[in-house]
């Protein structure tokens, strides 16, 4: 086992009641902390109370964007068990994402003891509720302080704990989406396929401008004509059309969801016809037509499932499935979240017990 050193939290904080949580607005009381030199690679691998840290104004993220981060959940069963969900997939897309900015790569076996060891010190924090669950979000910054435009030489790797209500508290209802034809989340060749800020500053505009409107979120398409489907934003996205599940292919500017492979998974092993491939809203608008759009759904780790009700491209709108969840989308969230509660047996591997209570 690392060693990792431990400083409790001489003051530490009230655990929230599990109902009203919200999402992001309470932190556990210690986070996981390590650091980065070039010629000393990571160390000091540590738990520290939660708390404002010191980096310098000229701190190279603050003024180049050089982060990465990542969104999972510890979840606790109904026999209080702590439960991990397809760790190592996480884990090794942050990597992925470190690979595309620049930053160096993390061992995961330390990120993931770490990651761990600091679950089973705040065990109490994940809430007790279905659907409620201790939100994790390891991140990583450059520190150099300097103001020119470089790879920075300095790095700081947080995990921090956030306990989070059920995202569908008020029930499991389909958002309205407008397609987005005005502005672009990422480009070939960019970082759309990085878990990293930039693409969350770069869809706030038009985030803003959808809300205004109506819409719960956006629907990402290609930068180049304006045709080709590519995410949510937060979800990736899939469409039911005459039996078959299609979700856009992985072509480097849309974000590789661990929750998107594993509706790919489930589909496939139930027998469904599971597609990547490009998908045009031409084609999503005229299989509507002939009424054979069945279902669409958004998938990530916030929200699970998230079926669409109405989707709006250029003032046209379209109704999916009356409305209604349909029974894909509500079929993908009581397995995962069953999964992850510990109601369903897992037979993948994608489970793991990580502390008990
Ligand atoms: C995190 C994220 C998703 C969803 O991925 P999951 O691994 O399923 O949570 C989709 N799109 C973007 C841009 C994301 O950052």
């Amino acid at each position: 086992m690392l060693e990792i050193a431990v400083t409790r939290n001489t003051r530490p904080g009230n655990i929230p009641a599990a109902d009203n949580l919200g999402f992001g607005h309470h932190f556990a009381d210690h986070m996981f902390v390590m650091d980065y030199e070039t010629g000393k690679g990571w160390h000091n691998p540590s738990i520290i109370p939660y708390d404002e840290f010191c980096i310098y104004p000229s701190a190279m993220v603050l003024h180049y964007g050089q982060a990465i981060f990542e969104g999972m959940k510890a979840f606790r069963t109904e026999k209080n068990e702590i439960t991990l969900f397809r760790t190592n997939d996480y884990l090794n897309r942050f990597n992925r994402s470190a690979e595309i900015l620049c930053i160096p790569q993390v061992d995961t076996k330390v990120v993931r003891e770490g990651l761990i060891q600091l679950i089973q010190l705040e065990k109490e924090w994940v809430p007790d509720k279905f659907g409620t669950s201790l939100y994790i979000r390891p991140f990583i910054f450059a520190t150099d302080p300097y103001v020119g435009v470089k790879v920075s030489d300095t790095y700081k790797l947080h995990i921090i704990l956030s306990p989070s209500g059920a995202y569908y508290a008020g029930g499991f209802d389909p958002v309205s989406i407008k397609v987005e034809d005005k502005y672009v989340r990422a480009v070939h060749g960019g970082l759309g396929e990085a878990k990293t800020p930039a693409n969350y500053a770069a869809s706030l505009r038009a985030q803003v401008e959808a809300k205004k409107q109506g819409f719960t979120q956006v629907l990402w398409l290609d930068a180049v004509e304006r045709r080709y489907i590519e995410e949510v934003g937060t979800m990736n996205i899939f469409f039911k059309i005459n039996g078959e599940l299609i979700t856009p292919a992985l072509t480097g500017s849309i974000l590789g969801g661990i929750t998107r492979r594993t509706v790919l998974e489930l589909a496939k092993q139930w027998g469904i016809k599971a597609t990547e491939r490009t998908i045009t809203i031409d084609e999503v608008y005229a299989a509507n037509e002939k009424g054979l759009l069945e279902e669409v759904f958004g998938s990530g780790t916030a929200a699970v499932i998230s079926p669409v009700g109405e989707l709006s491209w250029k003032g046209q709108k379209i109704v999916i499935n009356g409305n209604k969840t349909g029974p894909l989308a509500q079929k993908l969230f009581d397995h995962v979240t069953g999964l992850q509660y510990g109601k369903v047996k897992d037979t993948l591997g994608w489970v793991e017990t990580v502390a008990r209570i």
